[in-house]
């Protein structure tokens, strides 16, 4: 079973002192998606990973509430861009991928990390079935794991690894040519150095097509 315990975090940007829900065990029984979402038996733990501070917005992982000091171009773009928007209406402190996203991105993150982001927000809007949203961050996901891709960012037996899930991310937002180019591309990929089993799903994945494996 998923366990969800109550935890009071200090915002590290506006020393907020909030309660946020955090996994503290989960388990990975149920089925693999196509896209390495591993759903739990029980609660999904995915959308409780990302935390918001509810009075300006800053948002990330468990570890990024540690006392930690901000750039002020960093400061002046959370008080901006993000604590108005959540000001206007009370938000939860869970589930906000979006947010994350941008207080990695205002921060440095690399396009892979960032696609990392918005895939696990893609799981998160999928496991409270929105399709709309899922797809709005499947979208973001492809846009920055191409973008890491590109600039070499994927190494060894990665790079296969990204190019399925790009195929993967491309065929689910119903762009099946791109999705034909990235398998392929994977499946070259493991030939020169990667996991035959990722060449063997994505060959799978070209013929037949499944969402869950
Ligand atoms: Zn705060």
């Amino acid at each position: 079973m998923t366990t969800l315990q109550p935890f009071t975090f200090t915002c590290p940007l506006c020393g907020n002192m909030f309660e946020t829900a955090l996994v503290t065990s989960s388990n990975s029984f149920g089925p693999l998606h196509s896209d390495f979402y591993r759903e739990a038996s029980g609660t999904q733990p995915v959308c409780y990973f990302a935390h918001s501070c509810t009075s300006c917005g800053f948002s990330g992982f468990d570890g990024d509430f540690q006392p930690q000091q901000f750039s002020e171009e960093f400061r002046k773009k959370v008080a901006e861009i993000i604590t108005p928007e959540i000001k206007a209406r009370k938000i939860e402190p869970n589930g906000h991928y979006y947010l994350v996203a941008l207080c990695a991105e205002w921060q440095g993150a690399t396009p892979l990390a960032l696609g990392r982001i918005y895939q696990m927000g893609a799981w998160c809007h999928r496991t409270k079935n929105e399709p709309d949203k899922e797809q709005f961050f499947l979208a973001r996901a492809a846009e920055f794991f191409e973008r890491g891709i590109k600039a070499g960012e994927a190494q060894g037996e990665n790079k296969a690894v990204y190019m399925y899930i790009l195929g993967d991310l491309y065929r689910r937002l119903g762009s099946p040519e791109s999705a034909g180019e990235w398998y392929r591309k994977a499946v070259e990929a493991v030939k020169a150095g990667g996991d035959p089993k990722i060449a063997e799903m994505a060959e799978r994945q070209i013929k037949d097509p499944k969402d869950i494996l």
